[in-house]
């Protein structure tokens, strides 16, 4: 049975899920900000359960209308770096290339909300041929990372032609591809997609993803075939109050995401998109969840936790931090269980 993607608020009330005053409050949510709820995404939700983490992560909340005054329209600052269309240039070596404004689902916490969507524009083939060419002119550029939008859901042959161009750049050392279609609509990935992302450069996939439920069981079989494929994979996930924000959540998460054969890479502290902050947690919690997890887990179930310093000055590691300067050259460094131990050793 052929089923389509919710996106409007009449589409629940068709089926049932919400009430009819419900379904006014989310038509307002939806005027701002785009709603896409994959059927494989709708099918893992329980409407009778207020929490559900999949609900929360993509069915629309009037609190997405309480906007702070430090929550930015462009909070990781992606457009003072955009020298062509399409193009986002803040590290020597890398790019963004966003060749596509839409998502096979809308994230209530996205940090591009403002610029993804139902009628954001993507490239036209004019502006992705400057935009390759800006890559092509560019030398130091040792990395393209395919981003947007989400790059997996440009059919077969877009995604060949941009994969193999990005091949043929001499100086492009890899390709990373951010996504998080092997999760929300995982029919997508199949054994010809696989073929695509097999040139002669490697192809890495970041898999975007917060919650063990989901990785279903067609979930699991989509990352299996990438990884059979010999695709190096890895995860990002967002900390999210209500969601994940606890460590029983994620150690399963973690370990769910080693299981399936990806490398966690990045757990991203919540930006300042605009109507997010329901969502967020103070980065005191998050240094607690770090910690929580250093010591108790395999270290292959570790991510860096990050902020994306707002206004576009870049990721960086935002601890915990065990170790502490003192005087001449000495460091107390703290141990898993919180004991502190004197770097060099005095005996
Ligand atoms: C996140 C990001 C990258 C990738 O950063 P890594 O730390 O290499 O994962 C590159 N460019 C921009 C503009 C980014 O926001
Ligand atoms: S998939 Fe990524 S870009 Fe798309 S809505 Fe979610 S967070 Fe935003």
């Amino acid at each position: 049975m052929h089923q389509d993607t919710t996106r409007t608020a009449q589409d629940l009330l068709d089926a049932d899920l919400v009430s009819s005053e419900q379904a006014v409050a989310i038509d307002q949510v939806v005027k701002e900000f785009s709603m896409a709820v994959t059927p494989d995404m709708m099918e893992l939700i329980d409407f009778n359960e207020p929490a559900d983490p999949i609900a929360q992560q993509f069915i629309p909340s009037t609190k997405e209308l309480n906007i702070l005054p430090e929550e930015l329209a462009d909070p990781i600052g992606d457009f003072p770096h955009t020298p062509v269309k399409g193009i986002v240039h803040r590290y020597p070596d890398r790019v963004l290339l966003k060749t596509i404004h839409v998502c096979p689902v809308y994230c209530r916490f996205c940090f591009r909300r403002e610029v993804v969507g139902n009628d954001g524009e993507g490239l036209s083939p004019q502006e992705l041929e400057s935009a390759l060419d800006y890559i092509r002119n560019h030398p130091e550029i040792w990395e393209v990372i395919l981003t947007g939008g989400d790059p997996m859901i440009l059919s077969k042959p877009k995604l060949h032609s941009i994969i193999q161009a990005l091949d043929q750049v001499d100086h492009v050392g890899i390709i990373r591809i951010h996504t998080r279609v092997p999760v929300v609509d995982p029919g997508r990935i199949d054994q010809e997609v696989a073929q695509i992302l097999r040139v002669s450069k490697p192809v890495y996939m970041a898999i975007h993803t917060n919650h063990p439920k989901e990785f279903s069981e067609t979930a699991c079989s989509a990352i299996a075939t990438l990884a059979d494929a010999g695709i190096p994979l890895v995860s990002q996930t967002v900390l999210l109050k209500g969601i994940n924000n606890d460590p029983e959540t994620l150690t399963r998460l973690f370990r769910l995401i080693v299981r399936n054969r990806i490398k966690p890479y990045y757990l991203h502290h919540g930006d300042f998109a605009k109507g997010t902050s329901h969502f967020r947690t103070t980065i005191q919690e998050g240094q607690a969840l770090m910690r929580a997890l250093r010591g108790k887990i395999s270290g292959l179930c570790q991510p860096t936790y990050v902020l994306d310093i707002p206004g576009g000055y870049g990721k960086v590691p935002i601890g915990p931090n065990y170790l502490q300067k003192q005087e001449d050259n000495q460091y107390y460094v703290e141990d898993p269980w919180s004991q502190a131990h004197l770097y060099p050793p005095k005996d």
